[in-house]
């Protein structure tokens, strides 16, 4: 049962939409607006209209909401101060903010200080580079991971072929989650997506599409005993990118 509105079963959709306590913020995005007598089967339904809208940023905007519509619920289950309803839409929107203004932080940052050519990780520590790439007349993609020691002799080198996925990030994305499974416990990890670099640096929650793989590699780094994330330019990264098309 609700426990906001006590007055119906609470599943996902109603957590973060049906509730009538959601409406009004709810009310305060466009897209939403006209929607906001709709009931949906599920939240992926949902999730699915937003995404399509084609309205730029309404996705994001959309995912800040429910984040903070999900923090609150969880907040009231386990009776810990909260903010009011009223305030977040506010919050949402300046989450958002503070999420996008630290990712341009970032990727100018990354870009300044890229590596283009690979250097060797410091004795005793191993370098991980990783890459994928996407084949579209094949239908496939590959991923690429390559272990060297701090003489810069390649240990170890994988070469995976998996079915299609949607974009080249998702496969850069399951390369280094591959990395990172390697069985290492310490390494610097490398990889030429600077969005896939940033993600994992910034923890979860990752809100990319391919958020779940980005928060199952944060989630291995934890039985590490160290290691490090960097961005190199594609040049520094030709040996991973060679092994995974391959
Ligand atoms: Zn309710």
């Amino acid at each position: 049962m609700c426990e906001i509105c006590d007055g119906e079963a609470e599943d996902t959709i109603h957590a973060l939409w049906d509730c009538h306590v959601l409406k009004e913020i709810w009310w305060e995005m466009d897209i939403c607006r006209s929607n906001l007598a709709t009931r949906f089967t599920c939240f992926s339904d949902l999730l699915t209209g937003i995404f399509n809208s084609q309205e730029p940023n309404q996705a994001e905007v959309f995912a800040f909401v429910a984040w903070e519509i999900w923090r609150k619920r969880n907040a009231l289950r386990v009776g810990v101060d909260s903010i009011p309803y009223s305030k977040i839409f506010v919050e949402a929107i300046e989450r958002l903010q503070e999420f996008q203004a630290a990712r341009s932080d970032q990727i100018l940052t990354n870009q300044r200080n890229g590596f283009t050519s690979w250097v060797p990780s410091p004795n005793p520590l191993l370098k991980v580079n990783f890459d994928g790439a996407v084949f579209q007349d094949t239908y496939h993609a590959g991923i690429g991971v390559v272990i060297r020691d701090s003489e810069g002799k390649v240990l170890s080198a994988l070469s995976e072929r998996i079915k299609l996925t949607p974009t080249v990030d998702d496969v850069k994305a399951m390369a280094c989650r591959r990395a990172i499974e390697n069985g290492l416990q310490q390494a610097l990890f490398e990889g030429d997506s600077a969005t896939v670099i940033n993600d994992i640096q910034a923890g979860p929650p990752c809100l990319a599409s391919f958020g779940h793989i980005i928060e199952d590699a944060i989630n291995l780094t934890s039985h590490l005993y160290y290691c490090s994330f960097s961005h190199v330019l594609r040049k520094g990264n030709t040996v991973a990118d060679k092994v995974a098309i391959n």
